[in-house]
């Protein structure tokens, strides 16, 4: 039982109205690798530059994070740069140097092959499909893309997902993906194009989730302090799919655990600047966490 993830390792340097950070870990792969590793083990494939060292690799030692997929190449590693609004809800993004990201060629390695799920991170859908081409049989296949690919490749984007059995994407992306600004009618077109369940991030309101037997709505949960939402959104797919890669056949139940499980760890991502607070975080702290949301959001039948 093993999650294979592909997507970026960055450096990220990020300013939010409560303080800024300068080059430091960041990456759709590494918030998920590292949320995904409580519950899993987890293969990183992604690329890497000279500049990335022992002090950045030690995020993912220690964990059950399998590096050999991570490829070192000649030049720097992708840095993003981004900026927060007062409320965190809208960011800016002040720059992308993709540097060895851009001729990035995913190659799994063969020990990866039988991952039982994929995790397809927000790159090219070309290279997306070329993943899903080099592995076995994955149980589940997730993805997540964004506006860039939507407007950029929408028929690439409609091939891959027709491999797909669960897309991850927020609520605009949704919208802009579908052409619908309703979210129910946005879900049945999107799920009418492959994946059987959609789920729509929609930041500090939570998420939504549409599958083959019915909706669940979830809160995120409510924090006094958020620092940084960098990276929540990976950091919920790595805790969704992490619970659903361990819990048996994906249905409604596990599928509704799964998006708690995310949630849960995504509350604790936006706690601090980069994986910082991921890195200190215990499996005891998430499961106390997951049970004050089922206290949260429960309530009874008149
Ligand atoms: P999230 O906040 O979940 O949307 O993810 C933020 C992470 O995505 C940051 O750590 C960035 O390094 C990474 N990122 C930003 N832009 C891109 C991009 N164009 N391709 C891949 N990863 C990106």
């Amino acid at each position: 039982m093993a999650i294979l993830v592909v997507g970026s390792v960055a450096f990220d340097t990020v300013e939010t109205p409560f303080g800024r950070a300068e080059r430091v870990l960041g990456g759709s792969a590494s918030f998920f690798s590292v949320a995904a590793s409580f519950f899993v083990p987890v293969n990183l494939v992604g690329v890497v530059g000279r500049d990335f060292g022992e002090a950045q690799l030690a995020a993912f030692r220690g964990r059950n994070i399998d590096l050999e997929g991570l490829d070192r190449r000649d030049g720097e590693t992708f840095h993003w740069q981004g900026k927060y609004s007062y409320d965190l809800n809208s960011r800016e993004t002040v720059r992308t140097d993709l540097n060895v990201f851009e001729l990035f060629k995913p190659r799994i390695p063969p020990r990866y092959r039988s991952s039982e799920a994929v995790f397809l991170g927000n790159i090219d859908p070309v290279l997306q499909r070329e993943v899903l081409e080099q592995v076995e049989k994955p149980r589940i296949v997730a993805c997540d893309t964004m506006n860039f690919w939507i407007s950029g490749k929408p028929e690439e984007l409609r091939k891959t997902l027709r491999r797909v059995d669960i897309l991850l994407v927020n609520d605009a992306e949704a919208r802009e993906l579908s052409g619908e600004w309703n979210l129910v009618k946005a879900a049945r077109a999107i799920r009418a194009l492959g994946p059987r369940t959609l789920v729509v991030k929609k930041g500090e309101h939570g998420v939504l989730m549409f599958g083959e037997e019915g909706s669940f709505a979830a809160p995120a949960f409510p924090l006094e302090d958020v620092f940084d939402p960098t990276g929540a959104g990976d950091t919920f797919a790595g805790g969704f799919l992490g619970y659903l890669a361990g819990a048996g056949p994906p249905r409604d139940a596990a599928l509704r655990r799964a998006v708690i499980m995310g949630s849960t760890l995504a509350s604790f991502c936006v706690e601090a600047f980069s994986l910082d607070r991921l890195l200190t975080l215990t499996r005891a702290e998430i499961d106390e966490r997951y049970r004050r949301f089922k206290r949260l959001t429960h309530f009874e039948e008149i």
